[in-house]
């Protein structure tokens, strides 16, 4: 599958590990559990994470009573499994008006995502709209331009440096006007103005919730999956600027870091909803966690 194969990195760094850990131990001891809990840190896991998966794999394995360490790739796709959520969560299949906001550094992949997005939703016979709000960068809203006519849809722009909350606004106005199932909202990113930022998205949000109260609602925070644990460092950080629904995690085709996706959910409590395999236009697909687990082992 596609998702096998964006993984193919990290099944590299991770999932090769452990069966060679497997294959080097007759039995499951301590110093079994603490070469698989490193193996597990090494693979963007994170530290809390990673000692919290081999506590209930130590757990499982006393309590099967299993001495076969070949048994434990079941148990830790199960622990895996149990650990995301076995269902796959996607943009709510709202029959109302939907807005979508994105939110994420610059280079993540944010309007990538966002195109693709577009796309799928138009294909699936939704009425999209695009925002361009963020207007600190010319090339931001030029480059969402590109995206919103590959995929066939408007796009709502000001020029550069206007009030991202006037764009949103005038968004939200259209939306009304022309019967927009789904308006996706690109915002700036800038992480190393934190206070900015909060302000920024602060407005844009009372903007939403009074202009538009019926629509619903979702924010998602783009995360490159390539960066590893500065991906959980980013997603802390926007946690607390902003109300976020998800995670759409790019480049999980060019990482090998996929382990994030534990790190994400387990620490910050966020489902990853979408994950990015590739450039193209179909390359975003809806997270599915027993499909992740089943392809790294
Ligand atoms: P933004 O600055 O966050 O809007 O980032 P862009 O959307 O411009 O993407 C930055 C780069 O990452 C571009 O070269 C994209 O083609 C690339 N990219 C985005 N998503 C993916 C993905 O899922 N896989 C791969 N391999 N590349 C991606």
């Amino acid at each position: 599958s596609r998702l096998k194969q964006a993984l193919t990195k990290t099944r590299d760094n991770f999932s090769q590990r452990v069966e060679e850990l497997i294959s080097y131990y007759r039995e499951i001891d301590d110093e079994f559990f603490e070469e698989l809990t490193d193996l597990l840190i090494a693979a963007d896991v994170g530290v809390s994470t990673s000692l919290k998966i081999i506590e209930e794999l130590k757990a499982k394995v006393k309590a099967q009573k299993i001495g076969d360490p070949e048994k434990v790739k079941g148990l830790l796709r199960e622990i895996i499994i149990e650990l995301l959520g076995d269902e796959p969560v996607g943009l709510d299949q709202h029959s109302g008006p939907q807005i979508l906001l994105v939110v994420g550094v610059n280079g993540v992949g944010k309007t990538t995502a966002i195109g693709k997005l577009a796309n799928k939703y138009t294909r699936e016979g939704k009425k999209v709209l695009l925002a361009a709000a963020d207007t600190f960068r010319a090339a931001a809203a030029e480059q969402l331009a590109v995206w919103a006519q590959r995929a066939g849809v408007s796009l709502i722009r000001h020029q550069e440096g206007a009030d991202p909350a006037a764009v949103v606004y005038d968004a939200l106005e259209a939306a009304k006007a022309r019967g927009t199932e789904l308006l996706i909202i690109d915002t700036a990113g800038r992480l190393h103005n934190k206070k900015n930022l909060m302000e920024e998205l602060r407005k844009i949000n009372r903007v939403i919730e009074r202009g538009y109260p019926e629509a619903d609602y979702t924010a998602y925070l783009v995360l490159d999956a390539t960066t590893g644990q500065n991906a959980v460092q980013q997603a802390k950080v926007f946690s607390e600027v902003a109300k976020l629904d998800g995670i759409i995690l790019t480049k999980l085709d060019g990482s090998a870091r996929g382990g994030v996706v534990l790190a994400i959910r387990s620490e910050l409590g966020l489902p990853v909803c979408f994950v990015g395999v590739g450039e193209g236009i179909d390359d975003l697909q809806p997270f599915d966690p027993r499909g992740f687990a089943e392809a790294l082992f």
